[in-house]
């Protein structure tokens, strides 16, 4: 038996020498709560063999045996058991017992839950190295203002649309992010820039003032988005509630937010407007409400790809959890991934 502690280069040599073995991935002070035993040829073994899997945070305790890896825990921690990975089965018969031969499990995907200890350590190391980019130059970070980039690009060079105030109301955010749809960025602002004034005007710039007689020849590009509209103005009607009451509702329920509920305030909004589609719920979420988001785009899923973390789509929401397990705000560091993303640069390595 032997134990890795901040040796990752002998830890990869003891790995490459026995791909039969047995690895536990336990905290730096070994306790009861964290003893993962894996097969040496594990997915979550070997995805992180490039990085360093042994001097951030954890150790490897490295056997050809199980039993002794058992001891060594049961020792080291007064009484605690090791907790075999689900993926690499390591408590089954392998080739190394002298069973049939078989190779390790295949590598599945791994489990997607911020509690999924694995992919958390991932996640953290990859902040880390990012962290350590960008300490340099915090101003590349610092959140671009929601409502003064929605004002640029709808004015344009246009007459300036008849806005309530210096800011952007949430009356005002949930029309138009309601206008949004999904379409080119020009058919959006034509659509917005033509209902604009008639949102002022009929329904007195107030969405509970939205009714299917005020409405009625409204021009809407997609069928959905007045029954979205009247939906919006019923709830807030039903609860007595303004649309900045409202907004203060889903703000307090984000401030709730955990990693295994990481975007409450998006579930509610959802929930409420009992929407199967809501793209454009959540950019209502994002930029008004000032929700948990980490939005993916082709740079961000570079990035993200870089440190083998989910980028799919539906993603969005494990990263959230993410970044909440580890204290951080999920818009900020999806920033992060997005400057890294752009340069093509290599900072993983
Ligand atoms: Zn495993």
């Amino acid at each position: 038996m032997i134990l890795f502690s901040n040796n990752d280069a002998a830890y990869r040599t003891w790995l490459t020498a026995n791909p039969l073995g047995f690895v536990v991935n336990a905290e730096k002070t070994p306790t009861d709560r964290y003893l993962k035993l894996h097969r040496a040829a594990c997915v979550h073994i070997q995805d992180y063999v490039g990085r360093n899997p042994t001097s951030t945070g954890y150790i490897k305790v490295c056997s050809c045996d199980r039993a002794e890896l058992a001891d060594w825990a049961l020792a080291a921690t007064g009484g605690g058991w090791l907790d075999p990975c689900p993926t690499c089965r390591p408590d089954g018969v392998s080739a190394a017992d002298g069973g049939p031969s078989q190779s390790p499990a295949p590598p599945s995907r791994p489990e997607r839950s911020p509690d999924d200890r694995e992919l958390l350590d991932r996640f953290a190391a990859a902040v880390e190295l990012l962290d350590r980019h960008f300490a340099g130059n915090p101003q590349r970070l610092a959140d671009e203002n929601a409502e003064a980039e929605l004002r640029r690009w709808l004015d344009g060079a246009d007459i300036p649309l008849e806005w309530a105030g210096p800011n952007v109301t949430p009356d005002e955010w949930f029309l138009i992010t309601t206008l949004y749809g999904q379409r080119t960025r020009d058919q959006q602002r034509l659509l917005i820039r033509s209902l604009f004034p008639r949102f002022i005007l009929e329904a007195g710039r107030d969405i509970r003032g939205l009714t299917p007689q005020v409405t009625r020849n409204w021009v809407f590009d997609q069928e959905w988005m007045r029954p979205r509209l009247l939906r919006m103005a019923g709830i807030l009607m039903e609860r007595g509630l303004s649309m900045s009451g409202y907004v203060d509702h889903l703000r307090a329920l984000e401030a709730s937010a955990t990693p295994n509920d990481p975007m409450p305030a998006l579930d509610a909004i959802v929930r409420d407007h009992q929407a199967t589609g809501w793209k454009t719920l959540s950019v209502f979420v994002r930029d008004c409400v000032g929700g948990h988001c980490f939005p993916i785009d082709s740079r961000v899923r570079k990035e993200l790809e870089r440190h083998r973390l989910p980028s799919d789509p539906e993603a969005e929401r494990l990263l959230v959890g993410l970044a909440l397990a580890i204290g951080r705000n999920p818009r900020q560091v999806a920033r992060m991934f997005y400057e890294a993303g752009g340069v093509g640069g290599d900072y993983s390595a």
